[in-house]
């Protein structure tokens, strides 16, 4: 009864606020590979700040728990399963072409892209928007980019330059000022796979982020529209230690002759070369420690993960700490892990005059309710997703 009561008073407020029109902000920051406990383990005074001031809560990852296709939910709403891109690396069976993030014509292909991202729902209804790098940002998806995009170059774009391209455009005249900002950073990711998820590095990648955002905010309050700012930091997935003896090699187990593609390290859809292949490449991954293995139906319903005609025919995923793959391992830490496991879970902060203030979330919610909490704050009509903004409804000021 309480929940319905609730549900009734969300879509009356946010019908009214669709009515309205918005005259606030979004601002939401993704920082790669955020794992859940940074903030507590390190020194974090500006997400701390965050807390004090505004909401603190654990968010979980979809699965599988990888950049692109988290990214593409942030965006979307929709599980990977559901939006298409269904690892950093898949086959697609229509074409038998390899998507990966390598392969810049493959990742830039908007056919690969399903699904409606924040930038198109918005734009369609007359919100202006920009990205300053975000998965999906730079590929023409249903023709469309955000207003304000980049080609995704990495590096080249210094993290100060990006700061500085979100102030630049919160100070567009009115009428062509976009109300949503989505910004990407690779840190702490970068740090977290070379070192490990709790060491000194990414304990200084982190710090960096921190007195980054710290920068990013004290800029922003500066603005004229700074109490109409709703500001969000959050990332993609968590961290997991891995490490050189912790190794499944498939080419140990596996006769080349049954296999067309063995796609990504954790996990690893394996696609075979014609059905009955299935059964031996079952068979001999049944012997295999550290793993769990499933034909493509009988991927457990927890994951969200199988119906797409992507996925492979079998699906590996190992435990938590251990990876799939004939390659050299110079890693210490990484995620792809099952979604719902501690080290995949991800930190969020928000701040602004939509948040509470000094709330903390009890309960984790799936990042598939950020495409709603998006459009509630943007006042836009969300297309259908798989998130709910009923989730979120207690770190909300109606
Ligand atoms: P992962 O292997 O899941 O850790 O992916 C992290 C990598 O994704 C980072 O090294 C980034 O360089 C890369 N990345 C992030 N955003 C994009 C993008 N929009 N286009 C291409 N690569 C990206
Ligand atoms: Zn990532
Ligand atoms: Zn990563």
């Amino acid at each position: 009864m309480k929940r319905l009561f609730i549900t009734i008073a969300i879509i009356a407020t946010t019908l009214a606020a669709m009515a309205a029109g918005r005259d606030t902000y979004t601002i939401i920051i993704s920082l790669d590979g955020l794992r859940w406990d940074y903030p507590e383990a390190f020194d974090a005074p500006f997400f701390d700040r965050m807390a004090r001031d505004g909401v603190k809560a654990v968010m979980s990852p979809s699965f599988p728990s990888k950049t692109f296709p988290n990214h593409y939910t942030l965006a979307t709403g929709l599980r990977p399963d559901h939006h298409g891109i269904i690892a950093n690396k898949f086959m697609v069976r229509d074409n038998g072409k390899v998507f990966s993030l390598s392969n810049r014509e493959m990742r830039t292909d908007g056919r690969y892209f399903g699904g409606e991202p924040v930038w198109i729902t918005a734009q369609r209804q007359g919100v202006t928007c920009a990205t300053v790098y975000w998965v999906g940002s730079d590929v023409a998806i249903q023709g469309q980019h955000p207003t304000y995009w980049q080609d995704y170059l990495g590096e080249k774009l210094t993290h100060a330059q990006r700061v500085d391209e979100v102030l630049r455009l919160l100070q567009l005249p009115e009428a062509v000022r976009p109300h949503l900002v989505m910004c990407y950073f690779e840190e702490p990711d970068a740090s977290g796979h070379a070192c490990g998820p709790i060491v000194k590095q990414t304990r200084q990648a982190f710090e960096r982020m921190d007195s980054l955002l710290a920068g990013m905010w004290q800029r922003l309050q500066a603005l004229d529209i700074a109490p109409q700012i709703n500001f969000i930091v959050t990332g993609d997935h968590g961290m997991a230690w891995v490490d050189n003896m912790r190794v499944i090699r498939p080419s140990q187990v596996l006769n080349p002759e049954w296999t067309t593609l063995i796609a990504g390290d954790l996990p690893t859809n394996i696609y075979v070369k014609s059905p009955e292949c299935v059964d031996s490449v079952m068979n001999a991954l049944s012997r295999v420690d550290h793993i769990r293995a499933w034909r493509k139906a009988d991927i457990p319903a927890y994951l969200g993960y199988g119906s797409n005609p992507n996925v492979g025919d079998v699906f590996v995923m190992p435990d938590v700490g251990w990876l799939v793959t004939d390659g050299e391992v110079e890693d210490n830490g990484s995620h792809g892990f099952d979604h719902t496991a501690s080290d995949m879970q991800v930190a969020f902060r928000a701040i602004g005059p939509d948040f509470k203030r000094g709330y903390f979330k009890p309960d984790r919610f799936p990042n598939v309710d950020i495409y709603p909490l998006l459009c509630y704050l943007l006042g836009v009509r969300p297309a259908p997703n798989d998130g709910y903004l009923t989730d979120l409804h207690d770190i909300l000021v109606y």
